[in-house]
């Protein structure tokens, strides 16, 4: 999921799982699409 963070040097986009942040709503969008932090950690 994608939090809306307002800074002082605007708004910022991050990925609730693993924290990364981007300035671009979508790019943020697009991460998260592909993020797989949500998923548990596991051994293959
Ligand atoms: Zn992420």
């Amino acid at each position: 999921m994608v939090t809306q963070v307002e800074r002082d040097d605007g708004t910022w986009y991050a990925c609730e799982d693993c924290g990364f942040m981007l300035e671009d709503r979508e790019d943020a969008e697009r991460h998260e699409e592909h993020c797989d932090a949500e998923e548990p950690t596991y051994i293959q």
